[in-house]
């Protein structure tokens, strides 16, 4: 299906979801994720590390990151039910750690070998800066990084981890990439009928966000989001439409 210039691109039948952290996918993509998800996409969250880091704010003094680990994937787990998505799967690389490796993209690939995704939805790695408040994470980097080479050209081209093959899976051609986090956006998605959906898969994630209520600042994005196109509330993309 087109979208014409402009228009909301449409839900994409098969779409993998690929982050870093539990949590990274519902601050960013939860609006849209939900939406595309009541529309009837089969969306499968991929989420690269184990999350055994987390952030100091909320993780208390006694915690160990063996026992952050199940904890936070958990909460993964019942933030894509909240979004309606079914599938998860961890990786389990080590939080605060991701490197850009052979060995991780293989993985990656694999699994969109193996989920046949129409559509993969991933961060920006270019962005090293955001505003100058936030220096983008260095695993957000390095998993769309990742996302992007699996993508193309590793997924769909034959001869590049021919050991897939001997496991039985074929190439396979990703056709749109949403992503999210870019400067100059050209595909927005309006969230807002899925915006209270994704603030309530972001509060699963408790071991984080603790007494902090999100409402206001994801609101403030949605908003600043859906501005250019006099949106009240949306997500915006760079979208790559890799069949045309
Ligand atoms: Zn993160």
């Amino acid at each position: 299906m087109l979208a014409r210039r402009g228009e909301e691109p449409p839900a994409p039948a098969r779409v993998m979801s690929i982050h870093a952290h539990p949590d990274d996918q519902e601050f960013t993509v939860g609006g849209t994720l939900a939406k595309w998800a009541r529309a009837g996409s089969e969306i499968v969250t991929v989420c690269l590390t184990s999350g055994s880091a987390g952030s100091n704010d909320s993780t208390p003094a006694d915690m160990t990151r063996e026992q952050l680990v199940p904890i936070r994937q958990e909460e993964q787990r019942r933030a894509c039910q909240v979004l309606g998505i079914k599938d998860v799967v961890f990786l389990d690389y080590q939080d605060g750690a991701l490197e850009p490796t052979l060995g991780l993209r293989r993985d990656v690939t694999r699994l969109i070998r193996r989920y046949r995704p129409d559509a993969v939805v991933c961060g920006d790695p270019t962005v090293r800066f955001y505003g100058n408040r936030y220096l983008n994470h260095p695993d957000h980097r390095v998993a769309a990084d990742v996302a992007l080479d699996a993508v193309f050209p590793s997924a769909e081209t034959r001869f590049i981890f021919p050991e897939l093959l001997d496991e039985g899976l074929a190439p396979h051609k990703v056709t749109r990439v949403f992503v999210h986090g870019a400067e100059r956006p050209d595909a927005f998605v309006s969230v807002r009928d899925t915006l209270d959906v994704k603030l309530a898969a972001l509060r699963e994630h408790r071991s984080q966000l603790g007494d902090w209520d999100p409402t206001e600042m994801i609101t403030g994005w949605a908003r600043l989001q859906g501005k250019v196109r006099r949106l009240v509330a949306a997500e915006a993309f760079r979208m790559m439409r890799l069949d045309q």
